[in-house]
């Protein structure tokens, strides 16, 4: 039987099977890494970065690595390491993630998180939280110290406060730059309405009437910024988590895809995953378990199985974003149908690959 499979192996491709023709080749070369991580998709493009929030960008990117991988180093398990690397990029006012999250349509940060360990298949998740400082830290309480796996609102935030988190005002969250884009989508909005009402008034319909639909369908640059982390530990295990402030003048109540375990985040003994992009077409599409599963069903392997779920399933229902995912082989694949995705990883020998735009 072995000699028969070295024989196989040793075939000349032409003679092997080819790949599906349906699947484009990945654009991610294959690493072996024992970290990825993420920390948004959307507009990301030089000539809207100038070099000195390009190089904070980096660098904090670069640090969250680093201490994921002490962390992994010193021996902690997946699941440490990515609470460690997650509260990192919570703490930079860079990412859509703790401080520097979003605004709500009402003007509050509200925050999303979840995390799971592909060794137990536990999970912890909170959503709507508007004081916590870290919620990737309450989501692990949630995981850890509740029965339950999603706890919301005022709930988790009372569990947050029982369990000795650290509480802020929601002041702590905001930055200017999300306070700029906040009050560019609800101009845009107003705009809308305002041309719509005209059009009404004319009793006639314009040429430019936006459905409804359409005003809360976020432009590229309304989402960028959320944050992710898969890691693999010395004993082979694999964690993933997710943090975020959701999308830019999002209803106060929404819930996007980053605290849905199968949607934002998963894990098993195989993969670990993290998703940033339009929640509602990842919760949808269940776009972090749908890579699981085409691994585990169609026995496909990683690189190929994200590459499908984002450039097939996720672009052709109109949904945008990215995944990044490693296997419990180190392999990373890290697709995105945006114009970019801060994203890294970090490889078994310390080494760092941090990168931001499409042509990277
Ligand atoms: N997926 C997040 C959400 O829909 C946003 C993002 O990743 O930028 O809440």
């Amino acid at each position: 039987m072995r000699f028969l499979l070295v024989l196989l192996l040793a075939l000349p491709m032409s003679l092997s099977a080819q790949p599906d023709a349906a699947v484009p080749p990945p654009a991610t070369a294959e690493a072996r890494a024992v970290l990825v991580i993420h920390g948004g998709a959307g507009t990301i493009r030089r000539d809207l970065l100038d070099d000195a929030t390009e190089a904070s960008i980096r660098a904090a990117l670069t640090a969250a690595l680093e201490a994921g991988y002490a962390a992994i180093q010193s021996g902690a398990s997946a699941l440490d390491a990515v609470t460690t690397t997650i509260a990192i990029l919570e703490d930079s006012p860079h990412f859509n993630a703790g401080r520097g999250a979003v605004f709500t349509a009402d003007g509050y940060a509200e925050l999303d998180a979840s995390i799971m360990d592909g060794a137990t298949g536990e999970a912890g998740a909170i959503s709507g939280v508007r004081h916590v400082k870290n919620p990737i830290l309450l989501a692990r309480e949630v995981m850890f110290h509740s029965s339950h796996v999603l706890l919301s609102g005022d709930g988790a935030e009372e569990f947050a406060l029982l369990r000795g988190l650290d509480l802020v005002p929601n002041q702590h969250f905001h930055t200017d730059a999300r306070r700029q884009a906040l009050d560019r989508v609800l101009q845009r909005q107003h705009e809308q309405q305002q041309s719509e009402r005209g059009a009404a008034d004319q009793d006639a319909v314009p040429e430019q009437a936006v459905p409804e639909w359409q005003l809360e369908h976020p432009a590229p640059w309304q989402m960028t910024g959320t944050v992710g982390a898969v890691a693999l530990d010395q004993d082979g295990h694999l964690a993933a988590g997710t943090s975020t402030g959701g999308m830019t003048a999002k209803r106060y109540g929404r819930i996007g895809d980053s605290p849905i375990i199968g949607a934002g985040t998963f894990a098993n003994e195989s993969v670990g995953v993290s998703s940033t992009g339009h929640g509602e077409y990842f919760i949808r599409n269940v776009t972090a378990y749908d890579i699981a599963a085409r691994m585990r069903y169609l026995d496909e392997p990683l690189p190929s199985a994200a590459h499908a779920v984002i450039h097939e399933t996720l672009t052709e229902s109109g949904g945008t974003g990215g995944v990044i995912a490693l296997g419990a082989d180190g392999t990373v694949a890290m697709p995105f149908n945006t114009q970019g995705m801060y994203r890294g990883y970090i490889d078994a020998d310390g080494t760092v690959t941090v990168q931001l735009y499409d042509d990277e």
